[in-house]
């Protein structure tokens, strides 16, 4: 089980920011832009490679529960950066898709 699974279970806590029915989305604990949010699907699902058609509207809901996300935590004005990690070469780490929401400051390149 991953972490995030744990969090959506509520057996370790959470800064969470926003939810419904089918997302949560949480502060990330070691941000990487003053604001740093991580929105998951409570579907397991691994990554973007894993989703299927049927997810379609899912993965929508999650970059659009982004908008709410960044003007809940000041930066819907000033903007902000969407990233999703997709295995080894991207650097993920939890192997529940999630969707950064990063903003707060001018961000550098893309190129970490
Ligand atoms: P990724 O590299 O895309 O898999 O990103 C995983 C992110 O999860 C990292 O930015 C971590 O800092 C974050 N993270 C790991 N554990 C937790 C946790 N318990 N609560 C909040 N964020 C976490």
């Amino acid at each position: 089980m991953t972490i995030f699974q744990k969090i959506l279970d509520g057996e370790i806590p959470a800064h969470v920011v926003y939810e419904d029915e089918r997302v949560l989305a949480f502060r990330d604990i070691h941000p990487a832009a003053p604001v740093h949010v991580l929105i998951i699907p409570r579907k397991p699902l691994i990554d973007v490679r894993a989703a299927e058609e049927e997810d379609a509207l899912l993965l929508g809901h999650m970059i659009l529960v982004s908008r709410e996300v960044a003007r809940r935590e000041g930066v819907l004005e000033s903007g902000y950066r969407l990233v999703i990690n997709n295995g080894t070469d991207a650097g993920q780490e939890v192997f529940h898709l999630h969707l950064h929401v990063m903003g707060g400051a001018r961000l550098g390149g893309l190129a970490g």
